[in-house]
């Protein structure tokens, strides 16, 4: 049955490769993003290549109203949502804890936390079936940082991605009688962009080989399980912390 997915922050990465295998099913997607045009009319091009439909929306998944619109300009366009991805996220320069600023810290929860919160609060009101939905599936995208709790380089993405870990669990149990699923997948190190933002451009290459696999994972195989936890072949899971790191 074809869907109707909204997915923050993929113009690039795991966001974009989700984008795309959702394309492959016949699905709709929104393809949010929050700078770059070009790179987002792109992934949109690719979904449609792929067989689905696709609009982009500009918007910071950290801004209340610009979260607010992009569910509105999506049920504009398509009608009734069934999922959402919840994935923009950023990392910051590898650093102690005792070196970062209040404002690095401030943008990271920004982002990671507010952000997810936003988006997941907005998906909530609109899958909730007694609010007028007719329930879908939530995938919140965290990391395996949030167990690990990345000490010297990213600690304050660690507690970011628990806290969105956290949502998973509780909010699960809210939406589960609204007939809605929210799971968390949590990446071990993937060859993404992501890593030369936090400066550290190599870093998934360069640590993969220390991982059971001896390689990074690529976006494509995220892609797979958040494309599942969004499809009916879940219909019995919420709640869970998928792990999808190679067995990291
Ligand atoms: P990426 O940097 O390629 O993609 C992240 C996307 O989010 C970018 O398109 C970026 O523009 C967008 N974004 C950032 N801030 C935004 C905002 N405020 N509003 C809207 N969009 C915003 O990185 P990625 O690796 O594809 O990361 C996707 C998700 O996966 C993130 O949540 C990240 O924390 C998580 N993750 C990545 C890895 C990894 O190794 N790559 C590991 C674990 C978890």
């Amino acid at each position: 049955m074809s869907k109707i997915i909204l997915i923050t922050g993929a113009s690039r990465g795991i966001g974009r490769a989700a984008a795309i295998l959702c394309g492959e099913r016949g699905w709709s997607v929104a393809v949010n993003y929050v700078g770059n045009h070009e790179a987002a009319e792109q992934t949109a091009e690719d979904v449609r290549k792929a067989g689905g439909q696709a609009i982009t929306i500009q918007g910071d998944a950290a801004v209340e109203a610009d979260v607010i619109a992009m569910f509105d300009k999506t049920k504009q366009q398509f009608g009734q949502l069934d999922g959402v991805v919840v994935n923009a996220g950023i990392v910051a320069p590898s650093l102690q804890l005792a070196d970062m600023s209040a404002e690095r810290l401030k943008r990271m929860f920004d982002v990671n936390v507010l952000g997810a919160y936003l988006c997941a609060r907005e998906s909530a009101r609109r899958l909730s079936v007694e609010r007028g939905g007719k329930g879908g599936s939530i995938v919140l995208v965290s990391s395996v940082a949030s167990r690990i709790g990345s000490p010297f380089e990213y600690i304050d993405y660690a507690g970011s991605k628990a806290a969105v870990d956290t949502l998973a669990l509780g909010l699960s149990k809210e939406l589960g009688p609204q007939k809605v699923r929210v799971n968390a997948v949590r990446p071990g190190l993937v060859n993404t962009d992501i890593h030369a933002s936090g400066g550290q451009p190599g870093r998934a290459q360069r640590l993969g080989v220390n991982t059971p696999f001896g390689r990074p994972g690529e976006a494509s195989e995220i892609a797979e399980a958040i494309v599942w936890l969004l499809s009916d072949a879940s219909s019995y899971t919420s709640g869970a912390l998928l792990d999808v790191s190679g067995g990291r």
